[in-house]
């Protein structure tokens, strides 16, 4: 069977001309002799509303909590109605009249009790997908493509950690030969939510912001799929962001590693995760551009072709933290380094850069919730000082290997800018640094243009480049 995950994010389910434009993707796959499992977001912007709604009413703001909850019920039942001529719009609404109204319960209750735990925000935020996913499944079937809804927390079985819960692999390989695979063998169409999943005892739980990219992943390993695809608002992976550098080229080819080092640093048409899956099974993953869906997007996979420029593409992360630990004396003896580990360690925060000195270890965070218990255990070790706001900017290529003089060309290409702390990657295919947050746009901008000035065509689209400045001089 030649099945293939697709995965529509936010904006490809935004309204009812997005879901309908989806459809016709969905059908277009079809009519290929490919099998599809599909993976919706929320609505855009839904998540993000939910977790307003939720954090007001933990803070007692019961009526904007519920205001927020009533601009989403109308915006679903709105884009169901526009969507679903049929009777079975009758039940939908009813549907999603129930689910507003349980979230508007969870929303009192929140508010009375002024306090949000990691679990309920877990169940409200999956609601986006929830509701998303059913109408989706509707949508389809009213289109003649049989799409049948499974609910994901069935099937996405992970640990109970809330908010970021990590996937049992065995488990929801398991269950979705059992609720997956025989819709599949009937010749129907599968939609699930992504982002969310369920602990073994059935409590919901998510895979964190931006998860199901991760999903669909999950998904295409757990049933060996031919291809992943995830289809975004984008042409593909670009070499930076377009909304920072409206400049950016798209990239044909990229490996795994270079995609799971760009997507760790930052750049957001991947979540970070999705690569695994996709490696272990060596799975093709393809990124793909709802709106343009003609166009060819980004294909990721084991190897990837070599290009003259060192770089395939720019990525930035922004809020980060660097703590200084400052200590003259013990710095070099046995066990130090271990014991500051430690402690970023029992408080299970995840660490993005290192550097050392004689003196002092620098090291970048980037959640700022344990800052002060963190802090107050380190300095017990030695002095700690920590600065807000800054960001990394990390430049990711297989090339930079082959390349001498790269490091200064880099800095040369933003010597204006004030750099904290660098790494080469220890994978050798990333090169990072730290700046200040309010630096960003200008560094990446200054960069791009001084190495993607003559791009290679064989791995960048440069055609699309001459055809936008073709225009423009039209
Ligand atoms: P979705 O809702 O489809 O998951 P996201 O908003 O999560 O979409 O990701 C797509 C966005 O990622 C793009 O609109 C773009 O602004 C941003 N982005 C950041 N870095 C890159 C990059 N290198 N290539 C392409 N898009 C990028
Ligand atoms: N809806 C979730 C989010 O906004 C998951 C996703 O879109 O991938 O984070
Ligand atoms: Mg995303």
């Amino acid at each position: 069977m030649n099945l293939v995950v697709m995965k529509f994010g936010g904006t490809s389910v935004e309204d009812a001309t997005a879901i309908t434009r989806t459809a016709g993707i969905v059908r277009g796959r079809r009519e290929q002799g490919a099998h599809p499992v599909v993976v919706v977001s929320a609505m855009a912007k839904v998540t993000d509303q939910l977790i307003a709604a939720s954090t007001a009413a933990g803070r007692g703001d019961r009526a904007g909590a519920l205001a927020i909850s009533a601009r989403l019920r109308h915006r679903h039942q709105d884009t169901a109605r526009a969507l679903i001529a049929s009777e079975a719009m009758r039940d939908l609404g009813i549907w999603i009249d129930k689910k507003f109204d349980s979230l508007d319960e969870i929303l009192r209750g929140l508010s009375a009790l002024g306090e949000l735990t990691a679990r309920t925000s877990d169940k409200v935020m999956s609601l986006g997908e929830r509701l998303s996913s059913r109408m989706v499944a509707m949508a389809f079937a009213e289109r003649g493509l049989d799409g049948v809804n499974v609910d994901a927390r069935r099937c996405i079985i992970t640990d109970g950690q809330h908010g970021r819960a990590i996937p049992q692999d065995a488990l929801i390989e398991k269950r979705l030969r059992e609720h997956v695979l025989p819709l599949l063998e009937k010749g129907q169409l599968p939609v699930l939510g992504g982002f969310m999943g369920s602990n073994e005892q059935g409590v919901t739980t998510t895979l964190g912001r931006g998860g199901s990219d991760f999903t669909a992943a999950l998904i295409g390993g757990g049933l060996n799929a031919a291809a992943i695809e995830i289809w975004t608002d984008v042409n593909g992976i670009m070499t930076a962001d377009p909304r920072v550098c409206p400049d950016a080229l798209r990239v044909k080819a990229i490996s795994f590693e270079e995609a799971a080092e760009l997507a760790y640093f930052g750049a957001k048409v991947l979540h970070p995760a999705t690569i695994l899956p996709a490696v272990q099974k060596n799975i093709p993953v393809l990124v793909l551009n709802s709106r343009n869906p003609e166009n060819e997007g980004t294909r990721i996979t084991a190897l990837a072709p070599h290009c003259r420029s060192p770089f395939k593409s720019i990525a930035a992360k922004k809020r980060l933290t660097i703590i200084d630990v400052v200590a003259s004396r013990m710095l070099m003896s046995h066990g130090y380094l271990k014991a500051i580990f430690d402690v970023f360690d029992k408080h299970k925060c995840a660490i993005d850069m290192v550097s050392t000195s004689e003196v002092s270890v620098s090291v970048s965070v980037d959640s700022n919730e344990k800052l002060p218990e963190i802090s107050a255990d380190l300095s017990k070790l030695a002095d700690v000082k920590y600065e807000g706001r800054k960001a990394l900017i990390c430049m990711v290529g297989e090339d930079i290997r082959g390349h001498n003089g790269i490091a200064a060309q880099v800095f040369e290409a933003i010597r204006h800018v004030n750099v904290r702390m660098i790494s080469q990657g220890a994978s050798e295919i990333n090169m990072s640094f730290m700046i200040e947050e309010d630096d960003v746009e200008e560094a990446v901008r200054s960069l791009h243009a001084y190495f993607f000035r003559d791009p290679d065509p064989v791995v960048f689209d440069v055609a699309a480049r001459q055809q936008r400045a073709e225009s423009v001089r039209k």
